[in-house]
């Protein structure tokens, strides 16, 4: 059961020192309530109270992450079953299945297409995140070949697919120190696959045939070393699947089965279509996804679900604030600033390149805040503005110095043309007008 920040306050020290980042022990026991803090950060805990607050405060789902690096995949760390109760954390990774039977050329070209296919939706990146290669060929040699190729051809987060621990052995000597996921111990091997776990610091799947009999194997596997963990799922047909990690996520959240508190592995190649397997198991609740390559329609409709079902709607959805540019603008062109809410900046931006006239675009960090919320908040202020004029080095871009506010900062604008040096122009409350302030005021005011 989740302690409440109170019951948490009652076994802290209350020492108010500060040490653990948080300014009191009460603000400390609110983020270790909301799962947002370790307790090994407060260095005053006796043993007895840290495994206490340990137990209760640890998500009740695991984190593990398969690779390293920028593109590793994290999974796990989730503390709901539905996602309006919080948040969930970590959408999940989906790997494209190679065979170790595939002409190289072949094995290849599909990481190339992982490594460099991307497109962009609402200011996020969208891409397939790794690729997972089966031994179905039975031979060490070919698997280990087929990892070197995947290798030559990017290093990308890997799941490793073999019965053989000797295969596994051998392509975790090609791979082993970009941390793939091992698939997988069972009741029949899983001393040998937790050992090479243990050796190359990988995490491992977990394959039994029923739900109790994996929550066996997860204690066995951990009383052999290995505990970074994955639950294989994968079942015959989706319905099976929903069953199981509907199953598994209840036990788990609510800590009656902390053996079964592991990210899920799932594939999503055999038994029905696989596109309705994967659509499942990216709704509920797969942390790892193997699929086989997907069709541009099929790719963009996964990967635009799983942002709509992974991005919270507590947080506003935001770009990354900078300078930008519409068109190509030169040194006489008009600047905007504004927010860095995505409605915002995609709302302004569309109305810009439809004025056709090339222009410079500064976004300012308000954490995502609309003009009307950061101007009210004071997220939007004359310091912020000047801030990021330094930082953008907007100055050397533009030969004039004249700034186009929202219309919704008209009140801070006598304050920013003092602490930033620029004239400032008020543009309009409705982006849709700014192809009309263009038209009247630039380049007369530029
Ligand atoms: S380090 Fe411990 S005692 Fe100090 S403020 Fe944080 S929780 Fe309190």
């Amino acid at each position: 059961m989740a302690l409440k920040a109170l019951d948490i306050y009652k076994v802290l020290p209350k020492k108010n020192c500060k040490e653990c980042g948080d300014p009191t022990c009460l603000t400390f026991a609110m983020k270790l309530a909301q799962g947002k803090a370790d307790v090994d950060l407060c260095p005053y805990l006796d043993e007895s109270a840290r495994q206490v607050l340990g137990a209760s405060t640890r998500p009740p789902i695991q984190r593990a992450r398969v690779g390293v690096g920028e593109r590793r995949v994290t999974c796990g760390e989730e503390f709901v079953f539905y996602r309006h109760e919080k948040t969930f954390y970590h959408q999940p990774g989906i790997m494209y299945l190679i065979s170790d039977q595939w002409q190289e050329d072949r094995i290849v070209s599909v990481c190339r297409e992982v490594k460099d296919m991307r497109f962009t939706r609402i200011g996020m990146d969208l891409r397939v995140d790794g690729v997972a290669i089966k031994n179905d060929s039975g031979s060490i040699e070919t698997f280990a070949k087929a990892v070197s190729a995947v290798e030559s051809a990017a290093h990308l987060p890997e799941v490793l697919i073999a019965g053989n621990p000797a295969a596994l052995e051998a392509g975790l000597g090609v791979c082993g120190s970009f941390r793939p996921l091992i698939h997988a111990a069972t009741p029949d091997n899983y001393e040998a696959v937790c050992a090479l776990a243990k050796k190359f610091g990988s995490p491992v799947v977990v394959k039994a045939p029923s739900v109790d009999a994996l929550g066996e194997l997860t204690r066995s596997c951990v009383a052999a070393g290995a505990d970074k963990l994955f639950l294989d799922l994968s079942r015959d047909t989706p319905g099976e699947f929903l069953r199981d990690s509907t199953l598994v996520r209840k036990l788990a959240i609510s800590r009656v089965a902390p053996e079964l508190g592991y990210p899920v592995y799932c594939d999503a190649t055999g038994g029905g279509t696989q596109q309705t397997a994967l659509i499942a198991m990216t709704a509920k609740f797969g942390s790892v996804i193997v699929v086989e390559p997907l069709s541009l329609p099929d790719r963009t409709a996964e990967l635009v679900l799983r942002q709509n079902i992974f991005t919270d709607p507590q947080k506003p959805i935001q770009i990354t604030p900078g300078l930008y540019r519409v068109g190509n603008p030169g040194r006489d062109a008009p600047v905007f600033i504004t927010v860095n809410f995505s409605l915002t900046y995609f709302t302004l931006q569309g109305y810009l390149e439809a004025t056709r006239v090339p222009c410079f675009l500064l976004i300012v960090d308000t954490e995502g805040l609309s003009v009307l919320t950061a101007v009210a908040a004071g997220k939007f202020n004359e310091s912020l503005v000047r801030d990021w004029i330094a930082k953008t080095g907007l100055s050397s871009e533009v030969d004039h110095k004249t700034l186009i506010i929202p219309g919704y900062a008209a009140p801070l604008s006598g304050r920013i043309e003092e602490s930033t040096g620029w004239k400032v122009l008020v543009g309009p409350r409705d982006a849709a007008e700014v192809g009309e302030l263009l038209e009247k005021e630039w380049p007369k005011n530029g």
